[in-house]
C-alpha cells in the first residue's frame, strides 16, 4: 500500500480530501452511478469511449470521467482503486478523471475508508441537501415498504420510505433491506442525498450503518400513523414535503379535471389525439380531481388520481363514460363533480412539492372530515 511518505507515490486520499493541484493520489470509491457513451474525435472523426458518474467513499460524491474504459465489468456499485488520477475543479467541486496515467483495478468493500460513525458530524433532516455525505442521522422510521424494481435486466427488492426528526421528513431508498421497521429511531451513518422530482432523497445501501437508539426528543406519531398538520402557507415556505399532511376545504377544481385521456405508451394527458411525444395516438380514459384546497393560511392543489377520486365523486370512470355517451357534454360533466366537490373538508396526506405554480399535493391518502362549526371556522380565519 502507498503511504505518505513514499516519493513519488500516489497518496491514498479521501473523496472528501480531493483538491485540484494536489499531488499524485489514489483512491478507493465505489460507482454508485455510471454512464457509458462515445465521443466524436475532433482529430479524425472515430468515436471514443467515455464512462462518466459518480464515485462515493462515504465521504464525498465526486464526478468521474473515464477515458477508454474496459468494455465490461464496471457498473453501478463496482469499488475501484484508482491511482494518479486527475483532480479539477468544477465550480469549486472537484472532480476526477482517469487517463492513460490512472491505473484503475478493482477492489473490494472492504478496501473502502473506514469512517467511524461517531467520527461524522451530525445533521438534522432539515439540513440535508443535494449532494449531501459523510454526515449522521437521528431519525424515526415513519414508513418502510418493499417495492420491486428493475435494474437492467435485473428484479431486485429495495425498501423505501420516510424519516423523520424533529425539523422535517424526507423520502430513503434503501438498495439492501437493513431491517427497518416502522417507528423504530434510528442513527444512520454512510448515507447520502441525491435529488428526486426536485427534492433531496435519501439513499442507503451496503455500506449503511444502523444503530438503533433511544430515540428520545424525537417525534413520536400518533397510532393513526399520520404526520402532524401543515398549515398550507408553512407548506410553501418549506418548499414542500415528503409527507405531509393538510386540511383545508375545497374552493375549487382545477382544469384538466374529469374525464382525461391518457397516452397509452407513457401516461402523458392526451389534446386532441396528440401526444407531446408520441404522436397520433388513440387516448385511454381516466378519471382525475385536481382540487384547490384552502385552510385560510394559503392553498393547495391536490392531485387526486382516478381511484382516489371515484371514492369523492361516488362514481366510477365506466359510469362517468357511460354519462358522457348518454349527453356528450364533458363540461356538465366536470361541472357536476365540481358540484359534488365544492365546500368538502378534506385531509390529504402524500408529498408535497412548490413551483411557479404554487404548492402541489400527491395524495396517498384522501378522507373527508366533519365541515368545521361555524365559530372555529372564522377563528381559523382570524389566525395569522
Ligand atoms: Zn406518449
Amino acid at each position: 500500500m502507498a503511504t505518505s511518505e513514499s516519493p513519488g507515490l500516489p497518496k491514498e486520499t479521501l473523496l472528501r480530501d480531493l483538491r485540484a493541484d494536489s499531488d499524485p493520489v489514489l483512491i478507493t470509491a465505489r460507482v454508485v452511478a455510471a454512464e457509458r457513451r462515445d465521443v466524436t474525435r475532433r482529430s479524425d472523426g472515430g468515436r471514443r469511449p467515455v464512462l462518466s458518474g459518480l464515485l462515493s467513499d462515504g465521504t464525498a460524491t465526486v464526478r468521474f470521467t473515464w477515458w477508454d474504459p474496459p468494455a465490461a465489468g464496471v457498473e453501478r456499485g463496482s469499488v475501484l482503486r484508482a491511482a494518479n488520477v486527475v483532480v479539477r475543479d468544477f465550480r469549486g467541486r472537484a472532480e476526477v478523471s482517469f487517463t492513460w496515467k490512472t491505473r484503475v483495478e478493482p477492489a473490494s468493500e472492504l478496501e473502502l475508508p473506514s469512517i467511524a460513525p461517531e467520527s461524522m458530524p451530525r445533521r438534522t433532516v432539515s439540513e440535508i441537501a443535494q449532494g449531501s455525505e459523510g454526515f449522521r442521522l437521528d431519525a424515526r422510521v415513519v414508513r418502510v415498504r418493499p417495492k420491486v424494481v428493475s435494474v437492467g435486466e435485473e428484479r431486485r427488492e429495495i425498501h423505501e420510505g420516510i424519516l423523520a426528526d424533529g425539523t422535517a421528513s424526507i423520502a430513503f431508498t434503501a438498495w439492501s433491506d437493513l431491517g427497518l421497521a416502522e417507528g423504530e429511531s434510528v442513527r444512520l451513518s454512510g448515507i447520502y442525498a441525491r435529488t428526486f422530482r426536485s427534492r433531496p432523497q435519501l439513499i442507503l445501501d451496503q455500506r449503511t450503518h444502523v444503530e438503533r437508539i433511544p430515540g428520545e426528543g424525537l417525534p413520536v406519531f400518533p397510532a393513526d400513523g399520520l404526520p402532524p398538520r401543515t398549515a398550507l402557507g408553512e407548506l410553501e415556505a418549506l418548499g414542500g414535503s415528503d409527507w405531509a399532511r393538510v386540511e383545508g376545504v375545497v374552493v375549487d377544481l382545477r382544469p384538466p379535471s374529469g374525464v382525461v385521456y391518457r397516452c397509452p405508451s407513457c401516461r402523458r394527458a392526451v389534446s386532441q389525439g396528440l401526444c407531446r411525444v408520441h404522436g397520433a395516438v388513440e387516448g385511454v380514459a381516466d378519471l382525475r380531481a385536481r382540487l384547490v384546497l384552502d385552510d385560510g393560511t394559503g392553498s393547495v392543489t391536490v392531485n387526486a388520481d382516478r381511484a382516489i377520486a371515484e371514492r369523492l365523486w361516488g362514481r366510477t370512470l365506466p359510469e362517468a363514460l357511460d354519462a358522457l355517451r348518454e349527453r356528450p357534454d364533458p363540461e356538465r360533466l366536470t361541472e357536476e363533480l365540481f358540484t359534488t366537490v365544492f365546500g368538502k373538508r378534506l385531509r390529504a396526506v402524500g408529498r408535497a412539492t412548490v413551483d411557479s405554480f404554487g404548492t402541489t399535493l400527491y395524495p396517498d391518502t384522501l378522507s373527508e372530515l366533519a365541515p368545521t362549526p361555524p365559530d372555529a371556522a372564522s377563528a381559523q380565519r382570524r389566525a395569522p
